[in-house]
């Protein structure tokens, strides 16, 4: 299934890709002219990362109210090996971890990789089951709670300010920690922005950040912001991982973000991905069969979508590659038993005119406009 997805004449709203047109190719190759001058920038480096990269990144949660030492953090090769290096520092096997249900995928095969026992939280519009979090946590002396909070992959929600504080006052209580994986925070096109859990529980909060959504994912550039009691393993777990993250790409990335060219960018992004957002919730009603149900998230690159009752999301996918469009069936989002009505459509790939085709072969597929 997955192979016909990529078939070139498919227009897959299943892939979490960012929009390449609006990768900032000529502000990223000066980046790279420019460190290039010096040697150093191919040597080895420190497992913590490059000095000048941690200073900007913690720079930046200062300015987003969450105060951060560069000391503080660990540059990983994308947020990915961040999940890796604290699946590995945390997880002994036989140990539970906590999960919104449903939860990104790649997360949760980290956790069953190191040998957790992953339990699932219901999450839905109405938000976090915060009552099953607290009896969960209770029943299972869980390690961590992992969370995407903003405009989580796959269903685009996002865990409001009492949530928030709620979640940070079960973990204090409970004396679990809370990984917060936060690669979509700066993605957003309406609403106001939230503080991170990390600002309601400092001690048992780990979050994480990567520049894959908001410069481009082929960096490979991360980070974890780390608590003390866990920063010497952590770093041990880099070192025998990779030693350290590339030494040009994180001087490209700290001499980008230095350059100023990374914020009128990111500008440019958010207001494609805006557009983007606005012409798949315009065009839905239209496409889905009657009865489906689907949210509007306030930023990110992901729609969820309920389809009525008898239908169920894999089984339709065939029609739908049959009329040269695709999405992400939301079973495999699952830790205990799916949903199977659910599916994810990301908005962010393709501009407005081929998300309006798309979407309109989608009701094609299953009879309902087209
Ligand atoms: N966490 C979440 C929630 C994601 O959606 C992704 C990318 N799809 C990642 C982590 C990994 O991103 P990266 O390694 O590119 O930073």
């Amino acid at each position: 299934m997955l192979a016909l997805t990529e078939r070139p004449e498919v227009i897959s709203f299943a892939g979490g890709l960012p929009a390449p047109e609006l990768f900032d190719l000529d502000g990223i190759r000066a980046s790279f002219d420019a460190v290039l001058g010096s040697p150093g920038v191919l040597q080895y480096s420190t497992s913590e990362g490059s000095p000048a990269l941690r200073e900007e990144v913690a720079r930046r949660y200062t300015a987003d109210g969450l105060e951060t030492a560069a000391s503080e953090l660990i540059i990983t090769t994308g947020s990915q090996q961040g999940l890796g290096l604290l699946a590995t520092a945390l997880i002994d096997p036989g140990d539970t971890i906590l999960v919104e249900e449903p939860c990104y995928l790649a997360a949760l095969q980290t956790f069953a990789l190191a040998g957790a026992r992953v339990v699932g939280i219901p999450y839905d519009d109405d938000g976090l089951d915060l009552d099953a979090l607290d009896r969960m946590a209770a029943e299972h002396a869980p390690k961590f709670f992992y969370t995407v909070p903003t405009f989580q992959n796959p269903t685009g929600r996002t865990h409001g300010l009492g949530s928030r504080r709620r979640i940070a006052e079960i973990a204090r209580q409970r004396g679990f920690r809370i990984i917060e994986d936060e690669p979509y925070r700066q993605l957003r096109y309406s609403g106001d922005p939230l503080p991170s859990l990390a600002a309601f529980a400092p001690d048992h909060v780990l979050s994480l950040g990567s520049f894959s959504k908001v410069i481009a994912p082929g960096l490979r550039i991360g980070w974890i912001r780390t608590t003390p009691d866990v920063r010497p393993t952590v770093t041990i777990a880099k070192q025998a991982a990779d030693l350290h993250t590339s030494t040009i790409d994180q001087a490209a990335a700290a001499h980008y973000l230095v350059s100023g060219r990374g914020e009128p960018a990111l500008d440019r992004i958010r207001s494609a991905y805006a557009e983007r957002r606005d012409t798949m919730l315009d065009v839905l009603p239209s496409v889905l069969p009657a009865g489906s149900t689907w949210n509007r998230p306030d930023g990110g690159m992901f729609v969820w979508v309920r389809l009525p009752e008898g239908m169920d999301a894999a089984a339709s996918l065939g029609a739908a590659l049959a009329q040269d469009v695709a999405y992400v069936p939301g079973a495999s989002f699952f830790s205990g038993p799916p949903d199977e009505r659910t599916l994810r459509l990301s908005f962010t790939t393709y501009p407005p005119a081929s998300i309006r085709e798309g979407l309109s072969r989608l009701g094609t597929a299953w009879g309902a406009g087209g």
